[in-house]
């Protein structure tokens, strides 16, 4: 596999070497010089989840893994389904949420821990990381306890949900998360910067397992295939998807599955009030404003950074930008949706609800309806429960964490502390 960097195409690397970087020169993303295309998807699509997800894999790391390294590394990772379930005629939830942490993080937090095992030249490496929420703990879940990696994990001190904070801030061992007084974007701003600084990079063998890396959004490719495959052949050429947006790396995944061959009709970017793709998408104008916290948290992104990866794509298949739709809502809107959601049978959180709001009002005749369900309803019970006037159980995992006391450390939003703090992790 080859990938250039899209901010300085010169930058060429190969798949071990982008998934140890994660970021290239002048913090660009790196993106592939060529996508594998396969031509018979009925026949991939009858294959099994495993099965068929390592050959999608296969295909685009290339000759740098064998097949059998690759399948083997897909088994470890992908140990849950990720089931369709019907809501109403012609919509269908895609649960991404089966895994151990109970959000579609764990996909390619899991297999960017097995890709950096693969690729590993067996030194020390220091994963840092900036997480709204769920990548945190799908990271600190999949780096659990594996030898010569530490992971560093920022997040917004007060901005995510406690049971989000329970579950990935009570591991310990390898795990070091730290409560930044700021917000995600300040986050993201700090481990950019840490990037950005050469000489850290190299003492401490930085590495990121944010969506900026791209094992994890090659991952995610893999579930929209598993979406199709769960759903009636005669369906499957009228297929639109609504994905819940924050960073949008998940909606990179889809559109990178389409390029592939999937036939998926068309897309919707669906947003929280954090609406700078909506609004670009509108006037063509990029104009972030100061991100506002909702209760769909993990998408309270206003500059979310893996738009260049999607302008890029669009581009080099020539598609039109025209093609995505997009919509952006809002807290009362979100939770009056879930409530509706509920009135059909259905028990969803508010990200995938903004997901099934957008779609339900622009789903046209004819067409099936896929959205994606990015997290459990439990992992944000506080609301859900709010909204419902309920008492939803904890499903095992989050039950275990809860009782458990909080690790963090706390720290300014200010980079010279990060670095103190990264060089005394990478001491120890
Ligand atoms: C991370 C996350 C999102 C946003 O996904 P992106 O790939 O960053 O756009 C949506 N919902 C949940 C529950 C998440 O954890």
């Amino acid at each position: 596999m080859k990938l250039y960097n899209i901010k300085d195409n010169q930058e060429r690397v190969s798949f071990a070497q982008a998934v140890r970087q994660g970021l290239g020169r002048k913090q660009g993303l790196f993106f592939p010089e060529t996508l594998p295309e396969f031509d018979n998807i009925e026949q991939l699509l009858s294959e099994s989840f495993v099965a068929r997800s390592s050959k999608i894999l296969s295909a685009l790391v290339g000759d740098e893994l064998s097949p059998e390294q690759v399948n083997s590394m897909v088994e470890a990772a992908f140990q849950f389904p990720a089931p369709i379930k019907q809501v109403k005629e012609d919509v269908h939830a895609l649960e991404l949420f089966h895994g151990p942490t109970l959000a579609f993080k764990d996909f390619g937090g899991r297999f960017m821990a097995q890709s950096l095992a693969a690729v590993s030249d067996g030194g020390r490496i220091t994963i840092l990381t900036a997480t709204s929420g769920d990548t945190g703990a799908a990271v600190a879940h999949a780096f659990y306890d594996m030898d010569n990696i530490d992971v560093v994990i920022l997040y917004p001190k007060g901005k995510i949900s406690p049971l989000q904070e329970k579950l990935f801030c009570t591991l310990g061992k390898n795990i070091h998360t730290v409560a930044v007084n700021g917000d995600f974007d300040a986050c993201q701003a700090l481990v950019k910067q840490a990037f950005d600084d050469e000489a850290l990079r190299q003492e401490i063998g930085l590495n990121s397992a944010n969506s900026i890396n791209i094992s994890r959004l090659m991952a995610q490719i893999c579930y929209y295939f598993e979406a199709f495959s769960q759903l009636p052949e005669s369906k499957r050429d009228q297929v639109v998807v609504s994905v819940p947006s924050g960073n949008f790396g998940n909606l990179t995944a889809g559109l990178l599955a389409k390029a592939m061959g999937l036939p998926i009709k068309r897309f919707i970017a669906a947003t929280n009030v954090n609406d700078t793709v909506p609004r670009y998408l509108d006037t063509g104008e990029w104009s972030p404003k100061p991100t506002i916290a909702t209760t769909s948290n993990a998408m309270d992104v206003s500059q979310p950074n893996n738009w260049p990866r999607i302008e890029e794509l669009v581009k080099t298949k020539g598609w039109a930008l025209e093609m995505l739709a997009k919509g952006a809502v809002t807290d009362e809107q979100s939770a009056q949706t879930v409530k509706e959601l509920d009135d059909l049978g259905y028990l969803c959180e508010p990200h995938g609800a903004i997901a099934y709001r957008v779609l339900d009002d622009q789903l046209e005749d004819g067409e099936t309806g896929l959205f994606l369900c990015t997290a459990h309803p439990a992992k944000f019970k506080e609301v859900v429960d709010e909204i419902l006037q309920s008492d939803i159980e904890l499903p095992a995992p989050l039950a275990k964490h809860a009782s458990m006391p909080l690790l963090s450390s706390e720290m300014e939003n200010d980079f010279s502390s990060l670095k103190l703090l990264l060089r005394k992790v990478a001491s120890q």
